[in-house]
């Protein structure tokens, strides 16, 4: 494991509480998890790679981490390759050995459009490319990071290679029963954490949760085999499913978050798609788990 600095180690550390903390009192913080970014992914290679870069201008550089040399300047002229999806971070690689690495958090987000079009408040920078068109980093809240870098630089990223292995990985179940074991405390936190699978965060672990009937609270080692088996199927089938639906509505708004097709996650109160009781929501370690307590049975304890 290498860093930086520790201090910057540290640095992300807090931020991470501080975005919890905003989490619990805003309704509207959305963060990017695995089927929004794999979505997002696929269109950026769609419509942004192969095109040349004309100019980078930075408006708002706090998310901006430039290892690779001054970004405007060493960035102008090249060219975007592919981009990848790993856990919660997107990878945009630049020709001549340079890589875009964005770890979004809670606000960060793409956008794609025409350079005539109103430049938002919260963009943080734009890069002009061929035809008229800008891809620009929006982050209202600015806990995003955005790492230029070269090729050998990779392993200075904070928390890339902390990362389980993704979500849509195709990990057996042998591999997933192994790795389980590793992991303490209650099952929706080893699943947002993700040092266990990555690209899950707090909405999708709820989903995840509920299509495979198991209560958010139970302890991960309590698990049966055939409880295990059934969140490793959900794991994926969720995440596929969200990116079937998300294909089709997000279209060209790639920073548009669109969360109200899900069946439980901040739908308390509501009937469950399920059995039609009361969906249960609450506010734990300030974070929102919403959950039925029928087709998820198991026991809430309180700290
Ligand atoms: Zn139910």
């Amino acid at each position: 494991m290498v860093f930086g600095s520790m201090a910057r180690m540290k640095g992300s550390l807090i931020i991470d509480n501080a975005a919890d903390a905003i989490h619990s009192k805003s309704g509207e913080v959305i963060m990017p998890e695995a089927p929004d970014l794999e979505v997002i992914k696929d269109f950026l290679n769609l419509h942004v790679q192969g095109q040349s870069i004309e100019s980078a201008t930075i408006l708002r550089p706090t998310v901006l981490r430039s290892l690779a040399g001054d970004f405007p300047a060493d960035v102008q002229g090249r060219t975007f390759g592919a981009f990848q999806r790993r856990g919660k971070f997107l990878l945009g690689e630049i020709s001549g050995g340079r890589w875009l690495v964005v770890n979004p958090m809670l606000t960060g987000a793409f956008q794609y459009c025409e350079a005539k079009e109103r430049v938002q408040k919260k963009t943080c920078f734009t890069l002009s490319l061929d035809g008229d068109n800008e891809l620009r980093y929006l982050d209202d809240r600015q806990m995003g990071m955005v790492y230029y870098i070269s090729d050998d630089q990779m392993d200075q990223v904070p928390r890339l290679h902390e990362q389980g292995p993704d979500v849509l990985d195709g990990t057996s179940f042998e591999e997933f029963q192994e790795r389980l074991k590793r992991f303490h405390g209650e099952i929706k936190g080893v699943l947002t954490r993700g040092a266990f699978l990555s690209g899950i965060g707090n909405a999708y672990s709820d989903e995840i949760l509920f299509a495979a009937g198991l209560s958010p609270f139970r302890k991960a080692r309590s698990l049966s085999t055939e409880e295990q088996s059934r969140l490793f199927q959900q794991s994926r089938a969720v995440v596929e499913e969200a990116i079937e639906v998300l294909q089709e509505r997000m279209g060209n708004d790639i920073h548009i978050k669109i969360r109200d097709f899900l069946k439980v996650h901040r739908k308390g109160g509501q009937p469950c798609p399920s059995c039609g009781a009361n969906i249960s929501q609450l506010n734990a370690n300030q974070r929102i788990t919403s959950y039925c307590r029928h087709c998820q049975p198991g026991m809430l304890i309180k700290n």
